[in-house]
Protein backbone atom coordinates (compact mmCIF):
# COMPACT_ATOMS: atom_id res chain seq x y z
CA UNK A 1 0.00 0.00 0.00
CA UNK A 2 3.10 2.33 -0.40
CA UNK A 3 5.15 3.93 -2.67
CA UNK A 4 8.77 4.91 -2.50
CA UNK A 5 8.06 7.96 -0.02
CA UNK A 6 6.59 5.41 2.77
CA UNK A 7 2.80 7.14 2.08
CA UNK A 8 0.08 5.26 0.86
CA UNK A 9 -1.38 7.09 -2.49
CA UNK A 10 -4.13 8.82 -1.64
CA UNK A 11 -6.49 11.29 -3.73
CA UNK A 12 -8.11 14.09 -2.90
CA UNK A 13 -10.86 12.50 -1.23
CA UNK A 14 -8.39 10.16 0.80
CA UNK A 15 -9.33 7.80 -1.49
CA UNK A 16 -6.47 5.16 -2.34
CA UNK A 17 -4.98 3.39 -5.34
CA UNK A 18 -6.07 -0.24 -5.76
CA UNK A 19 -7.64 -1.46 -8.79
CA UNK A 20 -6.06 -0.74 -11.82
CA UNK A 21 -8.01 -1.81 -15.22
CA UNK A 22 -5.88 -2.06 -18.56
CA UNK A 23 -7.85 -1.59 -21.98
CA UNK A 24 -5.64 -3.60 -24.36
CA UNK A 25 -7.46 -3.15 -27.21
CA UNK A 26 -10.15 -0.40 -28.72
CA UNK A 27 -11.44 -3.30 -31.01
CA UNK A 28 -14.76 -5.65 -30.96
CA UNK A 29 -15.99 -8.27 -32.80
CA UNK A 30 -19.31 -7.11 -31.43
CA UNK A 31 -20.94 -3.34 -31.94
CA UNK A 32 -23.42 -3.37 -28.31
CA UNK A 33 -25.84 -0.46 -28.81
CA UNK A 34 -25.01 0.88 -25.34
CA UNK A 35 -21.07 1.14 -25.57
CA UNK A 36 -19.74 1.07 -29.77
CA UNK A 37 -23.10 0.94 -31.89
CA UNK A 38 -22.77 -0.07 -35.48
CA UNK A 39 -23.72 3.38 -37.14
CA UNK A 40 -21.22 5.00 -34.79
CA UNK A 41 -18.62 1.99 -35.14
CA UNK A 42 -18.67 1.32 -38.79
CA UNK A 43 -16.46 0.47 -41.21
CA UNK A 44 -14.64 4.00 -41.77
CA UNK A 45 -14.14 4.40 -38.15
CA UNK A 46 -10.63 4.53 -37.37
CA UNK A 47 -9.21 2.20 -34.37
CA UNK A 48 -5.62 2.48 -33.39
CA UNK A 49 -2.47 1.64 -35.21
CA UNK A 50 -0.70 -0.74 -33.72
CA UNK A 51 2.18 0.91 -33.29
CA UNK A 52 -0.04 3.16 -30.83
CA UNK A 53 -1.23 0.28 -28.73
CA UNK A 54 1.05 -0.29 -25.36
CA UNK A 55 3.31 -3.22 -25.85
CA UNK A 56 2.91 -5.76 -23.27
CA UNK A 57 6.48 -5.18 -21.93
CA UNK A 58 4.95 -1.61 -21.72
CA UNK A 59 1.95 -2.40 -19.88
CA UNK A 60 3.69 -4.62 -17.70
CA UNK A 61 5.85 -1.59 -16.51
CA UNK A 62 3.02 0.48 -15.91
CA UNK A 63 1.28 -2.26 -14.02
CA UNK A 64 4.37 -2.79 -12.12
CA UNK A 65 4.57 0.80 -10.77
CA UNK A 66 1.17 1.08 -10.49
CA UNK A 67 1.65 -1.98 -7.57
CA UNK A 68 4.33 -0.53 -6.05
CA UNK A 69 1.74 2.77 -5.60
CA UNK A 70 -0.66 0.40 -3.91
CA UNK A 71 -2.22 -1.63 -6.65
CA UNK A 72 -3.51 -5.36 -5.53
CA UNK A 73 -5.84 -5.66 -8.54
CA UNK A 74 -5.44 -5.97 -12.04
CA UNK A 75 -8.58 -6.16 -14.90
CA UNK A 76 -7.99 -6.19 -18.10
CA UNK A 77 -10.61 -5.26 -20.84
CA UNK A 78 -10.97 -3.71 -23.41
CA UNK A 79 -12.94 -3.47 -26.40
CA UNK A 80 -12.67 -7.20 -26.38
CA UNK A 81 -9.47 -8.35 -24.86
CA UNK A 82 -9.09 -11.73 -26.33
CA UNK A 83 -8.92 -10.12 -29.69
CA UNK A 84 -5.63 -8.85 -28.63
CA UNK A 85 -2.89 -11.27 -30.03
CA UNK A 86 -1.28 -13.04 -27.65
CA UNK A 87 -3.14 -12.31 -24.65
CA UNK A 88 -1.90 -15.41 -22.85
CA UNK A 89 1.35 -13.98 -22.82
CA UNK A 90 0.25 -10.60 -21.65
CA UNK A 91 -1.45 -13.11 -18.32
CA UNK A 92 1.47 -14.71 -17.80
CA UNK A 93 3.51 -11.91 -17.34
CA UNK A 94 1.64 -9.70 -15.01
CA UNK A 95 0.17 -12.93 -12.94
CA UNK A 96 4.50 -12.72 -12.36
CA UNK A 97 3.42 -9.39 -10.39
CA UNK A 98 3.47 -9.56 -6.54
CA UNK A 99 2.95 -7.06 -3.89
CA UNK A 100 5.79 -6.37 -0.77
CA UNK A 101 4.70 -9.72 1.20
CA UNK A 102 5.23 -11.82 -1.98
CA UNK A 103 1.35 -12.43 -2.24
CA UNK A 104 0.52 -12.25 -6.05
CA UNK A 105 -1.93 -9.80 -7.16
CA UNK A 106 -5.39 -10.26 -8.04
CA UNK A 107 -5.54 -10.73 -12.15
CA UNK A 108 -9.04 -10.97 -13.49
CA UNK A 109 -10.34 -10.01 -16.93
CA UNK A 110 -14.25 -8.68 -18.76
CA UNK A 111 -14.74 -10.07 -21.74
CA UNK A 112 -17.91 -10.60 -24.30
CA UNK A 113 -17.05 -14.61 -24.05
CA UNK A 114 -17.56 -15.06 -27.64
CA UNK A 115 -13.56 -16.15 -27.92
CA UNK A 116 -13.30 -17.84 -24.67
CA UNK A 117 -14.38 -21.51 -25.64
CA UNK A 118 -11.38 -21.46 -27.08
CA UNK A 119 -9.00 -19.69 -24.91
CA UNK A 120 -10.03 -20.35 -21.30
CA UNK A 121 -7.39 -23.54 -20.79
CA UNK A 122 -4.70 -21.21 -22.01
CA UNK A 123 -5.70 -18.13 -19.76
CA UNK A 124 -6.08 -20.22 -16.65
CA UNK A 125 -2.75 -21.93 -17.45
CA UNK A 126 -1.25 -18.22 -17.62
CA UNK A 127 -2.59 -17.38 -14.62
CA UNK A 128 -5.93 -15.45 -14.68
CA UNK A 129 -7.52 -15.58 -11.86
CA UNK A 130 -11.40 -14.40 -12.74
CA UNK A 131 -13.49 -13.59 -15.36
CA UNK A 132 -16.75 -11.46 -16.18
CA UNK A 133 -18.41 -12.14 -18.88
CA UNK A 134 -20.90 -10.03 -20.39
CA UNK A 135 -24.20 -11.85 -21.82
CA UNK A 136 -27.44 -9.24 -22.17
CA UNK A 137 -29.68 -11.75 -23.67
CA UNK A 138 -30.87 -15.59 -23.91
CA UNK A 139 -33.29 -14.77 -26.73
CA UNK A 140 -31.61 -14.69 -29.94
CA UNK A 141 -32.74 -12.31 -31.27
CA UNK A 142 -32.88 -9.97 -28.26
CA UNK A 143 -29.22 -10.43 -28.08
CA UNK A 144 -28.53 -9.70 -31.49
CA UNK A 145 -30.20 -6.23 -31.43
CA UNK A 146 -28.03 -5.87 -28.19
CA UNK A 147 -24.94 -6.45 -29.79
CA UNK A 148 -25.39 -5.79 -33.12
CA UNK A 149 -25.28 -9.02 -34.46
CA UNK A 150 -21.73 -11.03 -35.02
CA UNK A 151 -22.40 -13.52 -32.70
CA UNK A 152 -25.26 -16.03 -30.59
CA UNK A 153 -25.94 -17.00 -26.67
CA UNK A 154 -25.07 -20.13 -27.13
CA UNK A 155 -21.62 -19.26 -28.17
CA UNK A 156 -20.59 -17.06 -25.10
CA UNK A 157 -22.65 -19.94 -22.99
CA UNK A 158 -19.98 -22.66 -24.39
CA UNK A 159 -17.56 -20.11 -23.46
CA UNK A 160 -19.17 -19.72 -19.62
CA UNK A 161 -19.23 -23.61 -19.30
CA UNK A 162 -15.64 -23.81 -20.62
CA UNK A 163 -14.34 -21.38 -18.42
CA UNK A 164 -16.04 -23.76 -15.67
CA UNK A 165 -14.65 -25.90 -16.31
CA UNK A 166 -11.13 -25.16 -16.48
CA UNK A 167 -11.80 -23.74 -13.05
CA UNK A 168 -11.90 -20.13 -13.82
CA UNK A 169 -14.98 -19.58 -10.45
CA UNK A 170 -16.77 -18.50 -9.58
CA UNK A 171 -17.55 -17.34 -12.94
CA UNK A 172 -19.60 -13.65 -12.70
CA UNK A 173 -22.45 -13.00 -16.04
CA UNK A 174 -23.26 -8.97 -16.13
CA UNK A 175 -26.13 -7.86 -18.09
CA UNK A 176 -26.63 -4.65 -19.18
CA UNK A 177 -30.39 -3.60 -18.74
CA UNK A 178 -32.12 -1.08 -21.24
CA UNK A 179 -35.48 -0.14 -21.19
CA UNK A 180 -37.64 -1.35 -24.30
CA UNK A 181 -35.00 -4.03 -25.14
CA UNK A 182 -34.10 -6.81 -22.98
CA UNK A 183 -35.77 -6.12 -19.58
CA UNK A 184 -37.87 -8.90 -20.37
CA UNK A 185 -34.58 -11.36 -20.50
CA UNK A 186 -33.73 -10.61 -17.10
CA UNK A 187 -35.87 -13.80 -15.59
CA UNK A 188 -34.56 -16.10 -18.02
CA UNK A 189 -31.06 -15.14 -17.24
CA UNK A 190 -31.32 -15.59 -13.52
CA UNK A 191 -33.41 -18.82 -14.12
CA UNK A 192 -30.45 -20.07 -16.61
CA UNK A 193 -27.79 -19.77 -14.20
CA UNK A 194 -29.22 -20.47 -10.71
CA UNK A 195 -27.73 -23.99 -9.66
CA UNK A 196 -24.94 -23.56 -12.02
CA UNK A 197 -22.31 -21.42 -9.55
CA UNK A 198 -22.60 -18.52 -11.52
CA UNK A 199 -23.27 -14.82 -10.41
CA UNK A 200 -25.32 -13.30 -12.03
CA UNK A 201 -25.48 -9.25 -12.21
CA UNK A 202 -27.41 -6.84 -13.63
CA UNK A 203 -25.88 -3.21 -14.85
CA UNK A 204 -27.44 0.14 -14.86
CA UNK A 205 -27.16 1.19 -18.56
CA UNK A 206 -24.77 4.64 -17.82
CA UNK A 207 -23.88 7.44 -19.77
CA UNK A 208 -20.51 6.87 -20.49
CA UNK A 209 -19.33 7.79 -24.14
CA UNK A 210 -20.90 10.16 -26.42
CA UNK A 211 -21.99 7.87 -29.34
CA UNK A 212 -24.82 5.40 -27.63
CA UNK A 213 -27.55 8.21 -26.99
CA UNK A 214 -28.29 7.38 -23.39
CA UNK A 215 -31.66 9.44 -21.93
CA UNK A 216 -32.48 8.65 -17.98
CA UNK A 217 -35.59 6.67 -19.44
CA UNK A 218 -33.44 3.86 -21.04
CA UNK A 219 -32.39 2.98 -17.43
CA UNK A 220 -34.33 0.46 -15.83
CA UNK A 221 -33.59 0.94 -12.04
CA UNK A 222 -31.34 -1.92 -9.43
CA UNK A 223 -34.86 -1.29 -7.63
CA UNK A 224 -37.25 -2.15 -10.59
CA UNK A 225 -34.70 -5.11 -11.42
CA UNK A 226 -34.44 -6.76 -7.73
CA UNK A 227 -38.23 -6.41 -7.17
CA UNK A 228 -39.16 -8.28 -10.10
CA UNK A 229 -36.47 -11.07 -9.31
CA UNK A 230 -37.82 -11.09 -6.09
CA UNK A 231 -41.08 -11.70 -7.28
CA UNK A 232 -40.02 -14.98 -8.51
CA UNK A 233 -37.03 -15.98 -6.57
CA UNK A 234 -37.72 -14.11 -3.28
CA UNK A 235 -34.10 -12.66 -2.35
CA UNK A 236 -32.13 -11.73 0.77
CA UNK A 237 -29.42 -9.34 1.03
CA UNK A 238 -25.34 -10.15 1.42
CA UNK A 239 -22.98 -8.17 3.19
CA UNK A 240 -21.48 -5.92 0.66
CA UNK A 241 -17.95 -6.40 -1.11
CA UNK A 242 -15.76 -4.05 -1.52
CA UNK A 243 -14.63 -3.64 -5.11
CA UNK A 244 -14.10 0.09 -5.75
CA UNK A 245 -16.30 1.71 -9.06
CA UNK A 246 -17.76 -2.02 -9.78
CA UNK A 247 -19.26 -2.56 -6.11
CA UNK A 248 -22.29 -4.72 -6.70
CA UNK A 249 -24.86 -5.07 -3.87
CA UNK A 250 -25.33 -8.64 -3.46
CA UNK A 251 -28.04 -10.56 -2.84
CA UNK A 252 -29.18 -14.71 -2.18
CA UNK A 253 -31.87 -16.35 -3.88
CA UNK A 254 -33.26 -17.40 -0.35
CA UNK A 255 -34.22 -20.89 -1.49
CA UNK A 256 -30.28 -21.11 -2.10
CA UNK A 257 -29.87 -21.84 -5.71
CA UNK A 258 -27.98 -18.90 -5.99
CA UNK A 259 -26.42 -15.10 -5.99
CA UNK A 260 -27.19 -12.62 -7.65
CA UNK A 261 -26.19 -8.69 -8.30
CA UNK A 262 -26.81 -5.42 -9.09
CA UNK A 263 -24.40 -2.33 -9.81
CA UNK A 264 -26.72 1.03 -9.15
CA UNK A 265 -24.14 2.77 -11.52
CA UNK A 266 -26.85 5.19 -12.29
CA UNK A 267 -29.30 5.41 -9.16
CA UNK A 268 -26.53 5.07 -6.71
CA UNK A 269 -23.23 6.37 -6.86
CA UNK A 270 -19.95 5.07 -5.22
CA UNK A 271 -17.80 7.28 -6.12
CA UNK A 272 -16.65 8.10 -2.48
CA UNK A 273 -15.12 4.72 -2.05
CA UNK A 274 -13.82 4.33 -5.69
CA UNK A 275 -10.38 3.39 -5.81
CA UNK A 276 -10.10 2.93 -10.16
CA UNK A 277 -7.31 3.83 -12.69
CA UNK A 278 -7.54 3.12 -16.11
CA UNK A 279 -4.80 2.93 -18.83
CA UNK A 280 -6.08 3.36 -22.30
CA UNK A 281 -4.84 0.77 -25.22
CA UNK A 282 -2.71 3.79 -26.05
CA UNK A 283 -1.25 4.57 -22.69
CA UNK A 284 -3.29 7.32 -21.23
CA UNK A 285 -4.03 7.35 -17.30
CA UNK A 286 -7.59 8.58 -16.38
CA UNK A 287 -8.48 8.33 -13.04
CA UNK A 288 -12.47 8.60 -13.39
CA UNK A 289 -14.48 5.99 -16.39
CA UNK A 290 -16.23 9.93 -17.16
CA UNK A 291 -12.87 11.75 -17.22
CA UNK A 292 -12.50 13.82 -20.26
CA UNK A 293 -8.50 14.01 -20.16
CA UNK A 294 -5.89 11.47 -19.46
CA UNK A 295 -2.06 11.50 -18.16
CA UNK A 296 -0.24 10.41 -20.96
CA UNK A 297 2.37 7.87 -20.60
CA UNK A 298 3.25 6.60 -23.57
CA UNK A 299 6.01 9.54 -24.48
CA UNK A 300 7.85 8.76 -21.21
CA UNK A 301 7.67 5.07 -22.24
CA UNK A 302 9.59 5.19 -25.50
CA UNK A 303 11.60 7.85 -24.28
CA UNK A 304 15.38 6.16 -23.83
CA UNK A 305 15.82 8.58 -20.64
CA UNK A 306 12.48 8.06 -18.95
CA UNK A 307 13.11 5.75 -15.91
CA UNK A 308 11.16 3.86 -13.84
CA UNK A 309 10.95 6.49 -10.78
CA UNK A 310 9.86 9.13 -13.24
CA UNK A 311 7.39 6.98 -14.62
CA UNK A 312 5.85 5.65 -11.08
CA UNK A 313 6.61 10.03 -9.69
CA UNK A 314 3.80 10.81 -13.16
CA UNK A 315 1.46 8.12 -11.94
CA UNK A 316 1.45 9.02 -8.03
CA UNK A 317 0.86 12.53 -9.20
CA UNK A 318 -1.96 11.83 -11.12
CA UNK A 319 -3.30 10.25 -8.53
CA UNK A 320 -2.99 11.91 -5.83
CA UNK A 321 -4.50 15.63 -7.46
CA UNK A 322 -7.55 13.33 -8.24
CA UNK A 323 -11.48 14.83 -7.60
CA UNK A 324 -13.16 12.74 -9.61
CA UNK A 325 -17.04 12.29 -8.46
CA UNK A 326 -18.92 12.10 -11.48
CA UNK A 327 -22.23 9.86 -10.81
CA UNK A 328 -22.35 11.70 -7.74
CA UNK A 329 -22.79 14.99 -9.47
CA UNK A 330 -24.94 14.03 -12.30
CA UNK A 331 -28.15 14.29 -11.13
CA UNK A 332 -26.83 17.63 -10.40
CA UNK A 333 -26.30 17.97 -14.14
CA UNK A 334 -29.05 19.12 -16.77
CA UNK A 335 -26.75 18.36 -19.77
CA UNK A 336 -24.48 15.61 -20.94
CA UNK A 337 -20.98 16.75 -20.88
CA UNK A 338 -19.48 16.86 -24.43
CA UNK A 339 -16.16 15.62 -25.13
CA UNK A 340 -16.36 12.13 -23.04
CA UNK A 341 -13.88 9.75 -23.86
CA UNK A 342 -15.71 6.18 -25.01
CA UNK A 343 -15.52 3.04 -22.76
CA UNK A 344 -14.68 0.72 -25.75
CA UNK A 345 -11.33 2.66 -25.30
CA UNK A 346 -10.73 3.53 -22.09
CA UNK A 347 -11.60 -0.11 -20.83
CA UNK A 348 -15.12 -0.27 -19.32
N1 LIG B 1 -15.81 -6.42 -24.41
C1 LIG B 1 -15.77 -6.80 -23.04
C2 LIG B 1 -17.16 -7.02 -22.50
O1 LIG B 1 -18.13 -6.65 -23.17
O2 LIG B 1 -17.25 -7.58 -21.41
C3 LIG B 1 -15.01 -5.84 -22.15
C4 LIG B 1 -15.19 -4.37 -22.36
S1 LIG B 1 -16.81 -3.75 -22.03
C5 LIG B 1 -16.61 -2.02 -22.38
C6 LIG B 1 -16.86 -3.86 -20.27
C7 LIG B 1 -18.22 -3.80 -19.63
O3 LIG B 1 -18.75 -2.52 -19.80
C8 LIG B 1 -19.25 -4.76 -20.18
O4 LIG B 1 -19.81 -5.54 -19.14
C9 LIG B 1 -20.28 -3.86 -20.77
O5 LIG B 1 -21.55 -4.44 -20.71
C10 LIG B 1 -20.14 -2.63 -19.93
N2 LIG B 1 -20.69 -1.42 -20.56
C11 LIG B 1 -20.35 -0.88 -21.74
N3 LIG B 1 -21.08 0.23 -22.00
C12 LIG B 1 -21.91 0.39 -20.93
C13 LIG B 1 -22.92 1.33 -20.59
N4 LIG B 1 -23.23 2.33 -21.39
N5 LIG B 1 -23.56 1.18 -19.41
C14 LIG B 1 -23.25 0.15 -18.57
N6 LIG B 1 -22.31 -0.75 -18.83
C15 LIG B 1 -21.65 -0.66 -20.00
FE1 LIG C 1 -17.59 -4.87 -27.37
FE2 LIG C 1 -17.80 -5.19 -24.77
FE3 LIG C 1 -18.41 -2.83 -25.87
FE4 LIG C 1 -19.99 -4.89 -26.32
S1 LIG C 1 -19.58 -3.95 -24.34
S2 LIG C 1 -19.23 -3.46 -27.87
S3 LIG C 1 -18.59 -6.57 -26.34
S4 LIG C 1 -16.42 -3.75 -25.83
FE1 LIG D 1 -15.24 6.30 -9.89
FE2 LIG D 1 -15.69 8.22 -11.67
FE3 LIG D 1 -17.35 6.13 -11.49
FE4 LIG D 1 -17.31 7.98 -9.55
S1 LIG D 1 -17.94 8.29 -11.67
S2 LIG D 1 -17.35 5.76 -9.27
S3 LIG D 1 -15.12 8.51 -9.55
S4 LIG D 1 -15.18 6.08 -12.12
Amino acid sequence: MHDHTGEPCLDNFQRPLHDLRISVTDRCNLRCMYCMPGEVFGRDFVFLRHAELLSFEEIVRVARQCVALGVRKIRLSGGEPMLRHGIERLVEMLAGLHDDDGKPIELAMTSNGTLLAKKARALKDAGLMRLNISLDALDESIFRRMTGGGSAPEIVLEGIAAAQSVGLTPVKVNAVIKRGVNESEILPLVRRFRHTGVIMRFIEYMDVGNTNGWRLDDVVTAREILALIDREHPLAPIAPSTEGEGVAERWALRDGSGEIGVITSVTQAFCHTCNRLRLSTDGKLYTCLFATEGVDLRALLRDPSGDDATLRQRIAAAWRCRTDRYSQLRHEMTETLPGRIEMSYIGG
